[in-house]
């Protein structure tokens, strides 16, 4: 089978300027040249063609966007800036995204794979719901009054908590949806009166920079977002060691995660990790299977399963394994695999070669391990890095397929006989990001729901992340949360304040 690539033509005029343009870092509100010459390629993954090349920034670089980001932050205008006023910037800031949304849409089509039709509506949509509800909070970041009562003879006093920024943030973003993750990152921030300088990953950078420059439109000042592109090992390295930096905020894959830990514990930086996952599905006999199966797919094949909340692993009470995997199949084999730019496309490319290549590893070792693939299994001819929907049914609990974060279109399928085999199953992972339970049994869900050792927990749905819904992992899938009142807490420090008052 072959699969078409993207026709830049379809692109609208504003799509087509940002790429004309030549890229640089994004420091102090303006374009600014890397300290050096060097660059990256970026990718049109349905088509393997280059769409620009981008400044691999290195520490010289992101030592100037701290700077910046710091003096942002020591000035006035921005640190004494009234609440209110904070909040109407980011609702100008929402409103001039939301009227580029079809741009930055299509260039996380360009860029990551995705529909473009999702990427203006989910994702975009998804950024505008994270800073519209952020900019709710700024009016009402308060500390507290406290009655300390007399611990002194005769002495009395007026003691209250304050919050404040916590400074510097340094943002690191991965591929799969980068825009959504860097908003994640960057209202928090702005509620908050911090400043931020994002690492974009070096695979998708192209819609972040265009966001930057959206910002200082919006009369977001100059310095408080800034945006550095480069390496993780240099730029990102930088970034989590550079003393002026006082939280890292970071998105990605565990095994980065660990290392950003470990090298933010020098300067001992507030650190907030949203790490992988390896998320379990519980279907239970009395779910309605037509939705179920809906969600299911839309759970795994949605952006091409390159999603951290993917519900890759699916158990099915076993009285209804077969009528579910056939259902399951069926489904799968009616999603219309293409380019992002196409109308009719529902799953893009993978995002780049090797990692398609590691896809298929994954499904290669899943059979080997005694799995059988029901359906797609395969990668698709073509110039673009394209895999088939992917059911493996069977294989065992503790293979890698199983076991590994695949990031890609394969779900496996392995029944069980009660709740508590279930929990078992669905526990057993060093992961612990979201999870989902199928069943119109209110009792049975009840059961489970404690049970299940995961950030999230969804019940007769598909993933969403809502803005105002804290969002991380247990175990190795994180630490923190970004999103609701959790990510205003992590982006705020909070000072105890004792006044002797006679
Ligand atoms: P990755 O860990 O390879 O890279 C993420 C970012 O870290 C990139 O910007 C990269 O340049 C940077 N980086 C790499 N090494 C670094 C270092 N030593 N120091 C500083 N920065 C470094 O992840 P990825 O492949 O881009 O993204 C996929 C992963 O992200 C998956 O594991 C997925 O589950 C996870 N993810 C998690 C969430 C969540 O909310 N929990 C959301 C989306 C993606």
């Amino acid at each position: 089978m072959n699969v078409m690539s993207n026709d830049l033509k379809t692109l609208i005029p504003d799509t087509q300027k940002f790429l004309r343009q030549e890229m640089k870092q994004f420091i102090g509100g303006e374009w600014v040249a890397s300290s050096n010459s060097d660059s990256f390629s970026v990718i049109d993954p349905s088509s393997a063609e280059v769409l620009a090349q981008v400044p691999k920034g290195n520490a010289e670089d992101i030592d100037a966007a701290v700077q910046a980001a710091n003096t942002a932050f020591n000035d006035p205008l921005w640190r004494d800036m009234p609440p209110a006023n904070r909040e109407k910037l980011m609702h100008r800031f929402a409103d001039l995204i939301e009227g580029h949304a079809e741009e930055l849409g299509q260039l996380e089509a360009l860029d990551v794979g995705m529909p473009s039709f999702i990427g203006q509506h989910v994702e975009v949509g998804n950024v505008l719901d994270t800073l519209r509800y952020m900019a709710g909070w700024p009016t009402k970041i308060n500390g507290r009054t406290m009655n300390i009562g007399e611990p002194m003879p005769e002495k009395r006093f007026f003691a209250y908590t304050c919050r404040e920024p916590v400074g510097v943030v340094g943002a690191i973003v991965p591929w799969n949806v980068p825009l959504m993750i860097a908003m994640w990152k960057i209202a928090p921030a702005l509620a908050t009166g911090c400043t931020i300088v994002i690492k974009p990953s070096e695979v998708t950078p192209l819609a972040t920079l265009r966001l930057a420059e959206l910002a200082v439109d919006a009369g977001i000042p100059a310095g408080v977002i800034n945006v550095v592109n480069g390496l993780g090992h240099e730029a990102g390295q930088a970034l989590v060691e550079h003393p002026l930096v006082n939280k890292i905020s970071f998105t990605g894959s565990a095994v980065t995660g660990k290392a950003i830990n470990r090298t933010a514990t020098e300067t001992l930086k507030n650190v907030t990790l949203e790490l992988g996952g390896k998320s379990p599905v519980i279907l239970l006999d009395d779910a309605n299977l037509d939705k179920a199966v809906q969600g299911i797919s839309m759970g795994i094949f949605g952006n091409t399963g390159q999603v951290c909340v993917a519900g890759s692993r699916l158990y099915i009470q076993r009285g209804i394994f077969d009528k579910a995997v056939d259902r399951l199949t069926k489904e799968a084999r009616s999603l219309k695999v293409g380019p992002g730019l196409h109308p009719e496309t529902k799953i893009g490319p993978l995002v780049s070669e090797a990692h398609r290549d590691k896809v298929m590893g994954l499904i290669e070792a899943g059979v080997k391990a005694g799995g059988e693939v029901v359906t797609g299994g395969s990668q698709i001819d073509g110039p673009g890095y394209y895999v088939e929907p992917t059911v493996l049914i069977n294989p065992p609990q503790s293979s890698q397929v199983v076991q590994e974060e695949i990031f890609g279109p394969v779900i496996t399928a392995i029944p069980f006989d009660d709740i508590d085999e279930a929990a078992a199953l669905a526990n057993d992972t060093t992961y612990g990001l979201s999870s989902y339970v199928w069943s119109k049994d209110i009792q049975r869900v009840h059961q489970l729901v404690p049970k299940i050792r995961a950030g999230q927990v969804y019940v007769n749905s598909s993933p969403f992340p809502h803005p105002a819904m804290p969002m991380g992992g247990y175990r190795q899938s994180g630490i923190g949360r970004d999103l609701g009142e959790e990510a205003i807490n992590h982006y705020t420090e909070h000072k105890s304040v004792v006044i002797g008052i006679n």
